[in-house]
Parts: structure tokens; C-alpha cells; sequence
């Protein structure tokens, strides 16, 4: 299976106190008014990658305690992201992130089970917030002992 990958590098902000390395995954079917990443809308602005592509470019950044996927929208990959992300918890036992742009419920459950943060929801510009999430409609969920609390 082959994922649309645009970059991948580390990141000091997405996760807050977090070394993360940020996947920013190529496409995005949402299409939030004024997202700042409007470049990566298109599947055509990344590369094919393979899952151990992945796994091995994770591995460049041993100093990194998570993985965080962003983009674009990574869950228009769904099948990709599920299994990288069950091959990354059982290869590195790496904290894992995902934002979307779509809402907490309708992630597959077989999605959530290797996830341990989730930034949900699309981006509004009239809800824009000077902090963390971008707009005040997002919604953080975390997975503690197993449940997820927002
Ligand atoms: S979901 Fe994310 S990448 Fe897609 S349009 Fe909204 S803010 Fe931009």
C-alpha cells in the first residue's frame, strides 16, 4: 500500500512539549475557507511513499517521543494511516497524533485504537483563536487507561 506524503520533518509545536516528527500527508477533500495549508490540498503535492519508507524515515529521529499526522487531511488515506499507524505503535512505541479535519465520531474505531491524541475538526476562520487549536470549534481528545476524554 502506498501513502501521498508531501514532507515529513521534525516538529517543536504541534504536540505541545513534545519532540514530534510531523507527517504532513498530501490531499485534502475538506477544504476549510482560508486553511493556511491550502498548498497541500492537491495529492499531486507529494510523493508515493510505502509504509516502511515511513517506518524508516521515523527511525532518522530517535530523539523524537511522537509522531504527529497532519497535512492536508491524513484521514482521506485512511487504509494507510490505520496501518502505519499500528506498524509504528508495535515498531517504536511512539506517542501518536493525528489532527482531521473531521469530527471525533466518525474516525474508524480501528483508527482510534492506536492513537493517544486527536485535534478534530475543521478549521473556521470566524472562530479563529490566537492559541491552540487554530479555531475555538476544534476539540482535543486524549486516550487515558484506554478512554478518550475531550
Ligand atoms: S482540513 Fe486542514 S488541510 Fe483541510 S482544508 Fe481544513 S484546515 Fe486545511
Amino acid at each position: 500500500m502506498k501513502g501521498h506524503i508531501a514532507r515529513i520533518c521534525t516538529s517543536f509545536i504541534d504536540i505541545p512539549d513534545k519532540i514530534a516528527i510531523a507527517i504532513y500527508f498530501a490531499g485534502c477533500s475538506i477544504r476549510c475557507k482560508n486553511c493556511q495549508n491550502k498548498e497541500l490540498w492537491d495529492k499531486s503535492s507529494g510523493q508515493e511513499y510505502s509504509i516502511q519508507d515511513v517506518l524508516k524515515k521515523i527511525k532518522e529521529h530517535p530523539l523524537a517521543d511522537s509522531v504527529v499526522f497532519l497535512g492536508g487531511e491524513p484521514t482521506d488515506q485512511t487504509d494507510f494511516l490505520t496501518e502505519l499507524c499500528e506498524k509504528i505503535k508495535n515498531e517504536d512505541k511512539k506517542n501518536l497524533a493525528l489532527y482531521s479535519g473531521r469530527e471525533f465520531e466518525v474516525l474508524s474505531k480501528k483508527l482510534l485504537e492506536n492513537l493517544d491524541l486527536i485535534i478534530c475538526g475543521p478549521y473556521k476562520e470566524e472562530l479563529h483563536v490566537q492559541g491552540w487549536p487554530a479555531s475555538s470549534n476544534q476539540r482535543v481528545f486524549r486516550k487515558e487507561n484506554g478512554q478518550w476524554h475531550c
